[in-house]
């Protein structure tokens, strides 16, 4: 057949009348129907995408979110229950359907605020395991406004994008944990007349993002480039949660609680403040007089508090989640063949190590670590198939000097 009398097996233009005719087996395709078709794909896969998402929320209600978290995290309550409802509405306005009642659910970004090593980041990482999004871990002390050493907001989309590998449709339902957004409160209450980079600048900065808006990211990080291809990402239905220890700012509760004592009768007055647990009467304007700007606190309109971890937490955490410390080193030993055991004293032993040394939850990893590194290197390929860890093994192991390095690195 001549070249001119080649066409398009789909819609039948000959060949001079396309830029492009590829050829397959026994047919041909033209530029046109190829983008078409493209076009076609997309439509589908947004489709099956939404499907899927509406169906693994149909079937989780708040109290089945609830019960994923539980499985993973021990004890706090309080966060689970608040986080499981605002996933849910979170999700629920995304698949609300365009209606004219000028009804417009807002979005339900989080913050969290507790100490580290209580389960922030988990609870974040657990809420993407469960809906199958990507999520993005960020630490906002490295972002600074834009034009200043550091990482411009935008890097954050980067992320997310690259944790759904690139899919901007997967990027604009994922989940973004900003850690550490007490590092960018403002340092002082006046507004100084040198920009302050790292602080409120910031803070301006994350604002758009979090409320919805259409962002240039580079796809592949750095600074802006005018050689460099943006992606366009709207951030209307990504979940923002947000996390932070906000060191000294149980001084700022017991500042307002006592105040109210003073002011008012209130129920406060008749000190049945919790003082091992001031974080749980925070309020939104702890967080302004700590630092944070109005507008940022409006834009997480979902304030929750992390429990202080404590002994009997710790000992749960030890073994309870479905892939504790102990089922993993379990499973590690299994795999040569070894029954690995671990005594309740040995267990209470560790823990109370722990407290004693405040090395919190994620102490709790490094002394396993430092009681089972020698049974690691010398049990395999010895043939010993049995190993029980005792309290008197676990002592024996762990020294003055461990605990004290291990503090320190904590
Ligand atoms: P944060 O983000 O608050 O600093 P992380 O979520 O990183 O704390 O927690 C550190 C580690 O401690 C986690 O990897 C997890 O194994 C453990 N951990 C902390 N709190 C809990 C909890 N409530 N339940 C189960 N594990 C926990």
């Amino acid at each position: 057949m001549a070249k001119e009398e080649l066409e398009c097996s789909f819609c039948g233009r000959k060949k001079p009348e396309t830029s492009l005719l590829i050829a397959g087996l026994d047919a041909h395709i033209c530029d046109r129907c190829i983008e078409q078709a493209h076009g076609i794909v997309i439509e589908e896969s947004k489709q099956t995408g939404n499907s899927e998402l509406s169906a693994e929320l149909m079937l989780r209600k708040p109290k089945e979110i609830k019960a994923f978290l539980d499985e993973y995290i021990i004890g706090q309550e309080y966060t689970k229950r608040v986080m499981s409802v605002a996933v849910y509405n979170h999700y629920k306005r995304l698949l609300q359907p365009p209606t004219d009642d000028d009804i417009e659910i807002q979005k339900s970004n989080i913050i969290m605020v507790g100490q580290t090593g209580t389960g922030k980041t988990l609870m974040a990482k657990t809420i993407a395991r469960m809906l199958n999004v990507p999520l993005a871990i960020v630490d906002a002390t490295v972002l600074t406004e834009a034009g200043y050493v550091g990482e411009d907001v935008e890097s954050i989309l980067t992320r997310l994008l690259q944790a759904a590998d690139y899919s901007l449709e997967k990027a604009e339902r994922g989940i973004v944990f900003i850690d550490e957004i007490d590092k960018i409160a403002r340092k002082s209450d006046n507004p100084s007349i040198t920009r302050d980079v790292s602080g409120e600048g910031v803070q301006q900065a994350l604002l758009k993002l979090l409320e919805g808006t259409v962002v240039n990211v580079p796809p592949k990080g750095g600074r802006k480039h005018p050689d460099q291809k943006f992606i366009e990402v709207n951030t209307e239905n990504i979940l923002f949660i947000a996390g932070g220890a906000f060191d000294g700012i149980e001084r700022v509760i017991t500042k307002r609680l006592n105040m109210q004592a003073i002011g008012y009768s209130s129920i406060n007055s008749d000190n049945n403040v919790d003082e091992d647990n001031i974080l749980q009467y925070i309020i939104p304007k702890d967080l302004k007089d700590f630092g944070l700007i109005p507008e940022i606190i409006g834009r997480l309109p979902v304030l929750t508090h992390m429990d202080p971890l404590d002994a009997n937490t710790l000992r749960a955490i030890l073994t309870e989640p479905k892939n504790a410390i102990i089922k993993q080193y379990k499973k590690l030993f299994s795999m040569d063949e070894v029954d690995f055991t671990i005594t309740e004293g040995a267990l209470e032993y560790i823990v109370g190590k722990a407290v004693e040394y405040k090395l919190g939850a994620r102490g709790l990893r490094s002394l396993c670590e430092e009681i089972l590194t020698e049974a690691m290197f010398e049990l395999p390929g010895s043939g010993e198939t049995k190993l029980n860890i005792t309290k008197s093994y676990a002592e024996h192991r762990l020294s003055k000097s461990t605990l004290k390095k291990l503090k320190a690195v904590s």
